[in-house]
Formats: structure tokens, sequence, C-alpha cells
């Protein structure tokens, strides 16, 4: 696609740092990263960025292969034991999956754990796996009630 960065990535119009990359997918750091070693894996063929709305069935599970590939180097490479997935697509409409490595000690993973509790009623440009106030077990119930009858 002619105007997509991801595209441009590929083609190496626009350089980029490349971690792994085989005939379907290419893995680079994000130029943007939060993280250290923030990866993102991109197909080399263009698709939009709603995972969701792919229905190629063989498509998803060499994707998801690959991710486990690239989090696996990742996880060898820098010596953490988990990597997080995270799919948003809110800025590059060029499907993508942006691997973060968690950079904690497992057995320590308690003190790890934030302080401050969030909350959002809507998306508020980033994700967070940082743990919310508990909720209340009535109103999930009525939300799962609500989500049910709309389907
Ligand atoms: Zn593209």
């Amino acid at each position: 696609m002619l105007d997509c960065l991801f595209c441009k990535i590929i083609s190496w119009e626009i350089p980029s740092v490349k971690i792994r990359e085989d005939d379907d997918f290419i893995a680079i750091l994000d130029v943007f990263p939060n993280t250290k070693w923030m990866t993102l894996l991109i197909p080399k063929n263009h698709y939009n960025s709603d995972l969701f709305e792919i229905s190629d069935t063989q498509f998803y599970t060499k994707y998801l292969l690959a991710v486990q590939k690239v989090a696996k180097i990742l996880k060898k490479w820098l010596n953490v034991n988990k990597v997080a997935m995270v799919m948003e697509w809110m800025w590059v409409d060029h499907l993508h999956i942006k691997l973060y490595p968690l950079h904690w000690v497992w057995p320590q993973r308690k003190a790890h754990r934030a302080k401050q509790e969030i909350y959002f009623d809507q998306y508020e440009w980033y994700v967070s796996t940082q743990l919310g106030p508990k909720a209340n077990s009535e109103d999930l119930q009525k939300t799962a009630d609500e989500i049910k009858n709309r389907s």
C-alpha cells in the first residue's frame, strides 16, 4: 500500500532495526518504545490493522506462531520470563502486534505490583495492565447480561 508506514519499512524505503525476518513477517524494534526492546511483529503483506476482521484461519495460526518465535527470542536474549502481547492498532493501519518484555524477576512479581489502581470508562489512548479497583459482582453480572442481550 502506497502511504503505509509499515509497507515502507518492509520495502526498506524507511529504515528499521529488524531482529527477525522470515518470508511472511518482520520483527522490528519500535522507534517509540515505552519499554526496552518493545518489538513490533508485522506481516509483510498489507492487512488492515484489525485482526478480528481477518477470516483466514491459516493466517491466524502462522501469525501467532511467528509471535511465539519472537517472544521466545526476547525472553532468551533479555532473560525475562514473560512477554506481553498487545493488539490495539491505533496508530498505523497495517496489522501489527506489539511485544513488551516484562522486565521483572518472576519470584518477586508481587513486589512490582502497581500501588495505584486505575479505571477508565472508555479507551484513554493507551492500554495498561495495571489493576483497577475491585468491581462489584452485581455490576459485572448486569454488564454481562447487557452484552448477551445485544449479541
Ligand atoms: Zn501496509
